[in-house]
């Protein structure tokens, strides 16, 4: 056993949240056990992203002030996880030798005996072997009501701006028995709501022998007795079938949500992207989604000044933004990562062009989420208490079918519970809201009876997200 405090900080996306999930259930197993501040602690692990710029210089800046810290306290183990340690490997300890551990994206399986080892020796160690993430691996939840089943890891798009099949590699996908079965353990231990994770969600099963789609593994889940709600991410919008469509529309566990990403809306800039659809293919599938799933929100990513792109084909974003109205949207700048084949595309933008389209699209987009928040005033609407919120412990926070932020007056008790929301007011983060009497009303599409504040057990703390 390891024993004694871990300290752990994770950067970047969903998988990365899970796999903080996995080192938790990891670090659990050597009778360590989590404290607030790395001060305390005797394992400092940060989980790490690089798919910007500026996630890399956070680690990195983080890193080094961590130096003093491990010299008053050698005995202290600092690990470095995830993606950019996958991508640096190497470089990361030359410049960094006071870490301890450098641990691949497909290595978590050996965290624990690398630990073992490294209290023995003391010898610093890069371990970064590409031989496919594991996806079976033992997790502490970060809570007990909202869960994430990974059923694929990896990427086979190769987006020129992406990093991603670089450190995650190909698309691996899990078999469905396994999510099943893993969704029904969810289920009987009294979980409401699961998140099925991959990074193209809708490529699922392409790599299966006899291959399997992403619509039959819904239906397969969906048939799982016990649970509230169902959601997925990221579908790529190449992959999305009218068979993904109709699954979502018929399965009532399944949220009327959907987060796809758009990146770009010239079609130049979408085939510089390596992203092989066009916008008018993008719009039209939006239109059949809120065609088909009544009231669902759609949201998106969105990537500015992106090399080459011109002030007409900037504009062309903006253009399916305003067409489309999205509910919600993740907007970024450009940003260069080295070893994608963007990097080597002539014609980088000046920061400050990018800067000044991101904030352009920023206010266009908050101004659309405010409005179709705004048209939902007067509504209720079955919410996921997640707990107090973080700004004001009188007030209640949680999430709608709809993946809309709702807080209302409300105690602690309610957490983990589904409980009805009178949509009260509209804002651009969700909307403020007050608890409705039941009877219970139903989601956007009404096909959901609320299950009214059924309990279950309560959250625990989540790993840091940064
Ligand atoms: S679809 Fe593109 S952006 Fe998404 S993970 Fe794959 S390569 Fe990256």
């Amino acid at each position: 056993m390891l024993g004694g405090r871990y300290f752990l900080t994770t950067y970047g996306c969903q998988m990365n949240v899970y796999d903080s999930e996995v080192i938790a259930a990891t670090l659990d197993s050597l009778a360590c056990y989590p404290v607030e501040a790395p001060d305390d602690a005797d394992v400092i692990v940060f989980n790490t992203c690089c798919v910007r710029e500026n996630a890399d210089l956070k680690v990195y800046g983080r890193l080094g002030e961590f130096k003093p810290l491990k010299k008053k306290r050698p005995d202290m183990i600092i690990v470095v996880a995830g993606c950019l340690a996958q991508k640096d490997g190497e470089a990361m300890l030359a410049r960094f030798p006071h870490v301890d551990l450098i641990l691949g994206t497909h290595n978590l399986r050996d965290l624990r005996d690398r630990l073992l080892e490294i209290r023995e020796t003391r010898v610093p160690m890069v371990h970064v072997e590409q031989k496919g993430a594991d996806l079976e691996l033992p997790v502490r939840r970060a809570n007990r009501f909202q869960a994430q089943i990974p059923i694929s890891v990896g990427c086979d798009e190769y987006c020129t701006f992406c990093i991603v099949p670089f450190v995650r590699g190909r698309l691996k996908s899990r078999p469905w028995q396994s999510v099943v079965t893993e969704a029904k353990r969810l289920a009987a231990e009294g979980y409401r709501e699961l998140m099925l994770l991959g990074q193209n969600v809708n490529a699922y099963g392409d790599d299966l022998e006899p291959p399997m789609d992403f619509a039959d593994l819904l239906r397969r889940v969906g048939d799982v007795a016990g649970i509230s709600r169902l959601r997925f991410t990221s579908p790529h919008p190449r992959n999305f079938s009218d068979r993904v469509l109709d699954a979502m529309a018929e399965i009532p566990m399944v949220c009327e949500h959907v987060h796809m990403p758009l990146q770009a809306g010239d079609d130049h800039v979408l085939r510089r992207m390596n992203r092989p659809y066009t916008r008018e293919h993008f719009m039209d599938l939006a239109r059949r989604i809120r065609a088909r799933i009544p009231g669902v929100a759609i949201s998106t990513d969105i990537i500015v000044g992106f090399p080459g792109e011109t002030e007409e084909q900037f504009e062309n974003t903006l253009d399916v933004v305003r067409q489309v109205q999205f509910d919600h949207a993740y907007m970024f700048a450009y940003s260069q990562r080295a070893g994608t084949p963007a990097m080597r595309i002539n014609d980088h933008l000046p920061e400050e062009v990018k800067m000044d389209r991101l904030y352009r699209l920023i206010r266009l987009q908050n101004d659309i989420t405010m409005e179709r928040n705004k048209a939902l005033e007067g509504a209720i609407q079955e919410v996921l208490v997640e707990g107090p919120s973080k700004k004001d412990a009188t007030r209640m926070t949680g999430r709608t079918r709809g993946n809309r932020v709702v807080n209302f007056p409300g105690t602690p008790d309610l957490q983990a519970r589904l409980v009805n929301v009178r949509l009260v007011q509209g804002y651009t983060w969700g909307l403020m809201g007050e608890m409705a009497p039941e009877p219970a009303c139903a989601s956007p599409t009404g096909r959901s009876p609320v299950g009214n504040s059924t309990e279950v057990a309560s959250a625990e703390p989540t790993p840091a997200v940064i």
